[in-house]
């Protein structure tokens, strides 16, 4: 029980966008706020796939918590697996303890979503964490230093070969940089290669790439990755992966060493409470409020949840973690001062996705913009976003050398992590 004097506490699991807005929020309040994430630091997953193609260094986009939260004396942090919530004593099991909590929040993120494709799991590289990214950056670099002594022209082509499943952002701007990694900074670091034996292929099952973007502006960036080289195929829905290849409903394959999953993600809520009601993407339905129904001191946000009843799933992109972790916070303040809780509304700034060098779409609101115009416009709003003036200006470094000289300078095969449920990955390193 809570001294009668003390501060309310509030507990944050999940220093993503949404936990980490929530306690930014939250840090102007006389409340303790405890976030508590698996991970030491942020990481800004938008430019995720750049680590994978070797653009960016790792550590450029994650930043410590601890630094983060510098400024707010009152918050603290906690280096923790949060194993369990129990919703009717409002206490948190975290490194071996109960820790009560009089408001919590839940921002643990999404996990990949494979819809049940067999193979998917154990075979395909997913692109959701930091470790995922090194992990495919040693595996894309090894392919090459594979190929380069490989003498069985088919194991060749099927190691220079990259398949990357789903043609949503992520999927989109992974195929192009990738494209653009094996098109000029590889083809002259192995020179013996054929480069004519590449393929980077995009497969999506829709009918088309970016769904949610505007036709005139998928179609933009399909005829633009395919003027890079990519071999973007819709309609091809991936029936089943294996070690070495990814297969289609009509029988036919492609020999491949690297499959890319970026097709999907959702809630995965069963791993902190199994009492928490979820839609079949396994979020969690939340009231307007972004509170549960019968926990109102209890809020849900960012991809993990959903609003139970009216109204439209919102997209799980970071700027509506961002908005409904300040949102959290606002309501927070006005439960502790006796205030009316609002319901949330998001405030759509668009939708931006990046297509190699000099090109990207944009869309919001009736305004489209394609090309350069949008590029610098992608450009300008990753740097702003990004934590850390360290990191927005060695991404700057990086982004110039490579935009100046073609070339990209972290071509370098770590000691990598594993992903730990990816047994593939350790059968992979192995094998490397
Ligand atoms: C590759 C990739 C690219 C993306 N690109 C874009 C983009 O360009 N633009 C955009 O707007 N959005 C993008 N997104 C989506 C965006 O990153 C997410 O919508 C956003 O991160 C969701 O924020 P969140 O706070 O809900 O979860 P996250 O940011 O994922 O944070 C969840 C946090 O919870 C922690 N956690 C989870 N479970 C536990 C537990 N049990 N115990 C302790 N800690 C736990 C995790 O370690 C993590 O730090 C991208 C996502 C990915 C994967």
């Amino acid at each position: 029980m809570r001294p009668a004097a003390a501060p309310p506490s509030v507990v944050i699991v999940g220093a993503g966008f949404g936990g980490l807005w929530a306690a930014r929020a939250l840090s102007r309040l006389p409340v303790r706020v405890l976030l508590i994430d698996r991970r030491n630091y942020h990481t800004f997953l938008p430019l995720l796939y750049q680590v994978a193609a070797a653009e960016i260094e790792p550590e450029e986009i994650v930043c410590p918590v601890r630094s983060i939260l510098r400024r707010s004396p009152r918050a603290e942090f906690l280096l923790a697996e949060v194993g369990h919530v129990d919703l009717g004593l409002r206490t948190v099991n975290a490194a071996g303890r109960e820790i009560a909590y009089d408001y919590l929040v839940l921002s643990c993120g999404s996990i990949t979503e494979y819809f049940g494709v067999p193979g998917a799991a154990e075979h395909a590289f997913p692109l959701k964490t930091l470790e995922d990214g090194i992990t495919l950056r040693n595996h894309i670099l090894h392919c090459f230093e594979r190929a380069a002594r490989e003498a069985d022209s088919e194991r060749r082509k099927a190691l220079m070969t990259f398949v990357v499943i789903g043609g949503g952002a992520t999927g989109v701007e992974f195929a192009g940089a990738l494209a653009e990694l094996v098109r000029r900074p590889l083809r002259e670091d192995y020179r013996a290669l054929d480069f004519r034996e590449v393929r980077v292929l995009l497969l999506e099952a829709a009918d088309s790439l970016l769904r949610g973007m505007p036709e005139r502006l998928s179609a933009y960036a399909r005829a633009r990755l395919v003027s890079m080289g990519v071999d973007v195929r819709c309609s091809s829905p991936v029936h089943k992966v294996d070690r070495c290849s990814v297969h289609f409903g009509d029988g036919s394959s492609i020999a491949t060493e690297t499959t890319v999953w970026t097709a999907g993600v959702r809630g995965d809520a069963s791993s902190v409470s199994s009492a928490l009601r979820t839609s079949s993407g396994g979020r969690v339905q939340v009231l307007p409020t972004l509170q549960l129904e019968q926990h109102p001191e209890v809020y849900v946000i960012g991809d993990l949840a959903v609003p139970a009843k009216e109204g439209r799933p919102l997209p799980m992109v970071a700027p509506v973690a961002i908005q409904q972790g300040e949102a959290a916070g606002r309501n927070i303040a006005r439960q502790i001062s006796g205030a009316p809780v609002v319901p949330f509304k998001f405030r759509d700034h668009g939708m931006m996705v990046t297509l190699g060098r000099n090109a990207a779409v944009f869309s919001a609101g009736g305004v489209e913009l394609r090309g350069f115009i949008a590029w610098v416009g992608w450009l300008a709003v990753h740097i702003v976003k990004l934590i850390g003036f360290r990191n927005r200006l060695f991404v700057m470094v990086n982004w110039a050398w490579d935009y100046l000289f073609f070339e990209r300078t972290v071509r370098l095969i770590l000691p990598g992590p594993v992903t730990p449920a990816h047994p593939e990955g350790e059968e992979r390193a192995r094998r490397q």
